[in-house]
């Protein structure tokens, strides 16, 4: 394998930028030649790439957001598009691709190997975690701390209030997000996409919280489940205490990446480029027990996520 391409795709997600780093220093150690892809798989399908070298990926290990920016892109999804970004790989004679993105941007991977024999490597990168292959995706553990941080703000305040916060965190249909941060955060009520919640139900935990001396509330939203403002407007209907509503937002998916981010970055980019070069493709890097791992993409794409409900109980016992 002498030259391999790389592209962003969906979301982005922090850790991204160290991941490319990663993919471009390990081809260069390996003697290959590394293009960039811009606007993930719109840039594959409108020939925007761009060599990238030692110094290319210098200063953005502790950045967030990507530097090959990312978008999402419906002609991926059309036989004329796939076939017009298999020919523009051909005219850049590059052998093996690797894409970081989402379970979306796996599924488009997935097409370039077994459709058209495209050697392709994914690298999971969505702050969702949202994939049941890896323990983790790249982005989640920032996206959580930056939730956390701003939860710990919102504590300081509600608590001088007597108020409820209910905080909407994003993640789509997966829970994971809000598990965490509820968790971390010391959050009284989570409500995720996977457990159907009763309204008299967070009555009854905040009002026992109350009387055994708490001064504030803090309920984590998933936005899969409904908004801030939908859930504050419901719940202030049936309770006396004052309710805040607090979308985070985009501040999840941006910033500089943490510790644990920039690790699985730098392994996954790794992993990536080494199969790439033994002459395996078609298969994505994760982690799993504390180890990087390697599965077919078809598999990994088509692994149902499952909520920790064993998380979810420890929630349940010592968030009161
Ligand atoms: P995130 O989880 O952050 O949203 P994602 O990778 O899941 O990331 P998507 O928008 O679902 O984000 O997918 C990214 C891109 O991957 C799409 O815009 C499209 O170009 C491509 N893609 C998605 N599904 C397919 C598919 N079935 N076949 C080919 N390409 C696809």
């Amino acid at each position: 394998m002498k030259r391999i391409g790389l592209l962003t795709s969906g979301g982005d997600a922090p850790g991204m930028n160290a991941a490319i780093r990663s993919v471009v220093r390990t081809a260069i150690y390996f003697g290959m030649e590394v293009y960039g892809i811009e606007r993930g798989y719109a840039g594959l399908i409108d020939d925007e790439f761009v060599p990238l070298e030692m110094r290319s990926v210098s200063d953005i290990v502790q950045r967030g957001g990507t530097k090959l920016r990312t978008a999402r892109c419906l002609e991926m999804l059309t036989k004329e598009g796939q076939k017009q970004a298999v020919a523009t790989l051909d005219k850049h004679k590059i052998d093996g691709l690797v894409v970081i993105g989402g379970d979306g941007s796996f599924r488009g991977a997935k097409v370039l190997s077994e459709e058209y024999g495209v050697p392709t490597i994914g690298i999971p990168g969505t702050i969702d975690n949202d994939l049941q292959y890896t323990d983790y995706t790249l982005g989640f553990d920032t996206a959580v701390n930056t939730c956390l941080d701003i939860i710990n703000k919102l504590r300081d305040t509600m608590t001088s209030h007597e108020r409820i916060s209910v905080v909407e965190v994003m993640g789509r249909h997966c829970g994971d997000i809000a598990l965490y941060s509820g968790i971390a955060s010391g959050a009284e009520i989570i409500i995720v996409p996977e457990i159907n919640f009763d309204m008299e139900d967070v009555v009854m935990k905040i009002n026992r919280s109350r009387a055994s001396g708490k001064h504030s509330n803090i309920i984590v939203v998933a936005e899969g489940v409904m908004s801030a403002d939908q859930f504050a407007k419901q719940l202030q209907e049936v309770t006396e205490y004052t309710v805040r509503p607090t979308c985070i937002g985009h501040v999840q998916r941006g910033g500089s990446p943490s510790m644990a981010d920039r690790m699985l970055a730098a392994q996954f980019g790794n992993k990536a480029v080494r199969l790439l070069c033994e002459g395996i493709g078609n298969r994505v890097v994760g982690i799993h027990k504390n180890e990087i791992i390697d599965m077919d993409i078809i598999e990994a794409v088509s692994m149902k996520k499952q909520f920790n409900y064993e998380l979810y109980e420890t929630l349940q016992m010592i968030s009161m």
